[in-house]
């Protein structure tokens, strides 16, 4: 299995979980830009945003709702947080497989870099 955030699911590569369920799983980026820095992924590999199936929209729905939830869970919701999706490499993506950036617990800029 070559892709890095599969490993990551299968827990072939160690993460320090945040969630996870049937559909989900979120860990703590090892390289993080802010005081939280999640990164939220579906178990099914999808490699960008360009190839999500109208199938996988409740999926990514539910990324969206997790964000929220663990921004609570984390304490930064009433603050303020940021997320982020990153498609293709002029964006800044570096793992293929879908990710959702949960960033906050500190002031964010506008526009992003
Ligand atoms: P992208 O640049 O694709 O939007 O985000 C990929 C993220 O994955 C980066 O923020 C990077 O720090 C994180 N990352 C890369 N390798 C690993 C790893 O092995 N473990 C964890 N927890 N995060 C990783
Ligand atoms: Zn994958």
């Amino acid at each position: 299995m070559s892709c890095l955030f599969c490993r990551i699911i299968a827990g072939d590569v160690p993460s320090r979980k945040a969630y996870e369920d049937d559909t989900l799983v979120a860990f703590h980026d090892v390289n993080p830009q802010a005081p939280v820095h999640v990164l939220i992924v579906p178990r099914k590999h999808i490699a960008t945003l360009n190839d999500l199936a109208p199938d996988d929209q409740p999926t990514v729905g539910a990324m969206v709702a997790r964000a929220a939830a663990l921004a609570k869970d984390l304490g930064i919701d009433a603050r303020g947080y940021r997320t982020v999706f990153n498609c293709n490499r002029e964006a800044g993506q570096s793992v293929f497989h879908i990710h959702l950036h949960l960033l906050g617990g500190r002031p964010m800029h506008w526009p992003p870099g």
